[in-house]
């Protein structure tokens, strides 16, 4: 049973020939907006449109499937540093309604229109840097089927919510 459960693990984690990415430049190439493989390309050919392929080094981006997971991080981030500070200047202040209620929101806007390439960039590196999803070229191009709907299964998990 354990053997088992080694194995998947192993082959989960991409150990094979491929060569080895590492994960922190890959990720802060990414958070940069720049090639997770080369760290000089665009990441991005719009706001948030991942280049298809690296105008620096050729490498594919168009595996990536960072899909909601930026957005969750920014707001969890956004939200653990806006809160606190929301709750300092309440108590220490007490600035009036209508500051708070312009101040806030607008805050939370920029930080949030500001990290969402950020992060989607280091969530494109991670990837990258794991051989996820097509990034592997010995797996299967098709492995994200398994998470996210392709265009062949219209009656999938995440339908067209992911775009
Ligand atoms: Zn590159």
């Amino acid at each position: 049973m354990a053997v088992e459960i080694m194995s998947g693990t192993q082959e989960l984690a991409g150990e094979s020939d491929l060569p080895r990415r590492p994960l922190g430049s890959a990720m802060k190439r990414g958070l940069a907006c720049r090639c997770p493989s080369c760290g000089k390309g665009r990441l991005f050919s719009g706001y948030l449109k991942v280049t298809p392929v690296c105008a620096a080094c050729g490498e594919d981006l168009s595996h990536q499937r960072a899909d909601d997971a930026p957005p969750y991080f920014t707001i969890m981030i956004v939200g653990h540093i806006l809160v606190p500070i929301i709750l300092a200047v309440e108590t220490a202040m007490t600035p009036p309604l209508w500051l708070q209620m312009t101040l806030w929101p607008l805050l939370a806007l920029v930080m949030s229109l500001a990290m969402l390439p950020m992060i989607k960039g280091a969530v494109v590196g991670f990837q990258w840097a794991r051989y996820m999803h097509g990034f592997d070229p010995q797996g299967d191009a098709d492995d994200s089927r398994l998470f996210f709907a392709t265009p062949n299964s219209e009656a999938g998990i995440s339908g067209g919510a992911a775009r």
